[in-house]
């Protein structure tokens, strides 16, 4: 068995990068290719374990996208047997959620690998099963001729609850066990077992309803950035038209909607809290008063819109630093606004004492917590 593995050849496709229009979504911004390179990084080392030769259709350090064309002919160039490209999928309503699997029109082959790792997304991500489907895709098409080829769409990053998700490695994890158990039983090997470095728990909490955490009198809120949405219900799909910077508001409450701070305006209207995005005239205190768990804290500070973890590219700017030091003061070691491996182990320590997911990356549900 491990001699058949030795000898297939697998390449794993992130699909996207940076630039590729229209791949993101949310506030904030989930990237979909951040995502799938993730997904690829931690697919490579179980695909690997289990004793298949793995490689990259693309360089996943370059933030520039190679083209369809080219990402198929990295794989037909090295011989490989398996095509695998990695994808969330995304549809304008965004309460659609569920999984599929994609092969060529016109292949035949494909269909009982795309079978085999449909079967195993669809136990892992736990949503509707959407199935294994037919499509003229670049990269099936360049590739179904040559090897097997399949395109996974695990889940739509478009729904808000499904991209909360996959913030978190959690979701990575439970991908990329996902497509390497599916590739395994179609090629009959063993599972690699031992791997598994964090059990995949999806978050089921439900979407909590928003909470009032202060009157904060008549403030005035400030637009920073060039161009900013409002809100007319206070929910984060609710965009209603955008306003521009300077543009001032009258800020009747401060409301907490799904974790991230929002504000009601007089008009009725709603806009982020978000300081990156946003400045309140005037020095507010923010109180906040949760009336399920009665608890007040005093030191409210929005996310910062991306995770915190070792080699974060925030770490050189300014605001970043700040960032981080109040990270550290949280967790109590050193602010010297460097997250390093002692801020990291301190963040977990903290995780784990908290009851949440322990990945020692400071994302938005870590963060909510500290603040
Ligand atoms: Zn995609």
């Amino acid at each position: 068995m491990r001699k058949l593995a030795r000898q297939t050849l697998i390449c794993i496709d992130p699909g996207h990068a940076k630039n590729t229009p229209g791949k993101r979504a949310g506030n904030p911004v989930f990237y979909e290719y951040e995502g799938n390179r993730r997904v690829a990084r931690k697919l490579r080392t179980l695909l690997e374990r289990a004793g298949f030769r793995v490689m990259y259709s693309c360089d996943l350090n370059n933030p520039n996208d190679l083209s369809l064309e080219g990402r198929a002919r990295a794989a037909r160039n090295a011989g490989a047997d398996l095509f695998i490209s990695i994808h969330t999928n995304a549809v304008n309503d965004t309460s659609v959620r569920g999984t599929e699997t994609f092969i060529h029109t016109n292949s035949k082959a494909s269909e009982d690998v795309a079978r085999a790792v449909q079967d195993c997304l669809v136990k892992a991500i736990g949503q509707r099963n959407r199935g294994v489907k037919r499509a003229n895709f670049g990269v099936l098409r360049n590739t179904y001729q040559h090897m097997l080829s399949i395109l996974t769409e695990a889940d739509f990053f478009t729904n808000p609850t499904a991209r909360q998700w996959m913030f978190q490695e959690s979701f990575d994890y439970a991908y990329a066990q996902a497509v390497a158990q599916g590739v395994c039983d179609y090629y009959k090997v063993e599972y690699p077992s031992d791997v598994i470095e964090s059990k995949p728990v999806q978050d089921k909490t439900p979407v909590p309803e928003p909470i009032v955490t202060e009157d904060v009198g008549a403030a005035i809120v400030r637009v920073k950035a060039n161009e900013l949405w409002v809100y007319n219900k206070p929910d984060w799909n609710a965009r209603y038209f955008t306003v521009k910077k300077d543009e001032a508001f009258t800020v009747m409450k401060e409301l907490m909607v799904n974790d991230h701070k929002m504000y009601q305006l007089k008009s009725g209207l709603f806009i982020t809290a978000n300081t990156k995005y946003v400045e309140l005239d005037g020095r507010v205190e923010a109180v906040s008063k949760n009336p399920a768990t009665g608890t007040t804290s005093q030191s409210i500070r929005p996310y910062p819109g991306y995770p915190i973890r070792l080699t974060s590219p925030q770490m050189r700017d300014t605001n970043g630093r700040t960032d981080i030091q109040a990270v550290q003061r949280a967790v109590k070691v050193n602010p010297d606004g460097w997250y390093g491996p002692i801020s990291e182990r301190a963040v977990r320590n903290y995780q784990t004492r908290q009851g949440l997911i322990v990945d020692g990356i400071v994302g938005p549900q870590t963060w909510n917590h500290m603040f």
